[in-house]
């Protein structure tokens, strides 16, 4: 399928969310008409960035009302389309039910989309914005690789509703996802498998995880020193890239790592001050091991002694070689991902500079 000459519509699910709104730029920008399926269409308020987005680009926008977990309620949004990217999950790590809050919106959410797909017929490509979340659990799971970095080959099998909950997740969502897939022959599914993503968002309203990890680094919160905590990192931009070259390019197949750089807290946060100096109390140390493993508990209730013991002090190492080769994606520097989304927050007014 080549973009240019698409003319049938594409459906982006959950397309308030911080991901899927530089998917739906960029879409709107290849001209293509943008099926936006949002929970609350009737908040004209609350997606007027989109709006602007798509006056300003030579593509059009239509809204639709459609939950995860409402079975059919993707059938308006999904008629005559030709790609869909199921983006909507919730992103969230602090929940009070994880069966409730992560797992079923992902899981039921899911087979309620690609279920849809199967009952369309104009759709010819799913892509799914799955996570490196079902790649690994903890960095401890590293050592079980076979070469030492993560690869599309691995697959999650230590996280749980008990524990990263998250991560179990997505991993329970891309596994019903190939299997709706091998169920049929008439669409393909690819998957993009995103580390942490950072960089500025477009919608102001967002609830992404990702905003948290930044505020924290720079309002103090981590002050007296982060974990050493290895971890993978890309920019919202390159994501969306990745997103459209697993809608469109004839070569993309399977599952895609989109990851720029394997890195850790510590970097991030030394991006943070390389760049912003002392203006906020961006953490200079890392927190031992040992002293997280006594009172992270207490601390954090995610911090639990699992966690600590499989993943602090552990590097984060992946392989993202398939995309590039396959797919020609490119990533940009770390640094210009983490201090674009800390200036936004400042020209926002979200956070403000200690000094100066
Ligand atoms: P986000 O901004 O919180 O977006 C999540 C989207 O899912 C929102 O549009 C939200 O809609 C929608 N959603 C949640 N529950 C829903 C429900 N019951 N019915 C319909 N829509 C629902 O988070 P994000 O970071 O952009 O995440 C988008 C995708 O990328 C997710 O699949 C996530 O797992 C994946 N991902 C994210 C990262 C990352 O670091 N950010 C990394 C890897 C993968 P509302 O606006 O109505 O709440």
């Amino acid at each position: 399928m080549d973009i240019r000459n698409t003319t049938s519509p594409v459906l982006v699910t959950g397309a308030t969310g911080y991901v899927a709104g530089w998917v739906v730029k960029r879409l709107l920008e290849e001209g293509l008409t943008v099926h936006a399926a949002v929970r609350d269409p009737s908040r004209a308020d609350r997606l007027r960035y989109l709006d602007d987005v798509a006056a300003q680009s030579s593509g059009s926008i239509r809204y639709f009302k459609s939950d995860l977990l409402e079975a059919g309620s993707y059938a308006d949004a999904m008629r005559d389309c030709a790609v869909v990217f199921h983006t909507a999950s919730p992103f969230v790590i602090d929940v009070a039910d994880a069966q409730r809050d992560l797992i079923d919106p992902a899981l039921l959410g899911t087979r309620n989309v690609l279920e849809e797909a199967n009952r369309t017929p104009t759709v010819e490509r799913v892509v799914v914005t799955s996570s490196c979340a079902a790649i690994y659990g903890d960095n401890a799971d590293q050592r079980e690789t076979k070469t030492g970095k993560f690869t599309e080959d691995d697959w999650n099998t230590s996280s749980s509703v008990d524990h990263q909950a998250y991560s179990y997740s997505k991993t329970l969502a891309e596994r019903e996802a190939w299997k709706i897939a091998d169920g049929q022959d008439r669409w393909r599914l690819v998957t993009v498998n995103p580390s942490l993503v950072l960089g500025p968002g477009l919608n102001p309203f967002a609830t992404s995880e990702s905003f948290t990890l930044i505020k924290q680094l720079a309002d103090g919160t981590l002050k007296v020193g982060v974990p050493d905590v290895g971890m993978g990192i890309v920019d919202v931009r390159d994501v969306a890239e990745m997103h459209l070259q697993a809608g469109f390019n004839a070569n993309a197949r399977g599952r895609y790592i989109t990851s720029g750089h394997n890195a850790s807290f510590p970097l991030i946060a030394q991006a943070l001050r390389d760049h912003f100096g002392d203006q906020f109390p961006f953490p200079k140390r890392t927190v031992p091991k040992w002293l997280l493993w006594l009172i992270g508990p207490f601390v954090d209730k995610r911090m639990t002694r699992k966690y600590v013991s499989r993943n602090v002090g552990l590097s984060w190492v992946a392989d993202n070689s398939k995309g590039i080769r396959e797919l020609g994606i490119t990533y940009r520097p770390l640094a210009e991902s983490a201090v674009e989304m800390l200036q936004q927050m400042i020209d926002s007014e979200a956070l403000k500079p200690e000094t100066g």
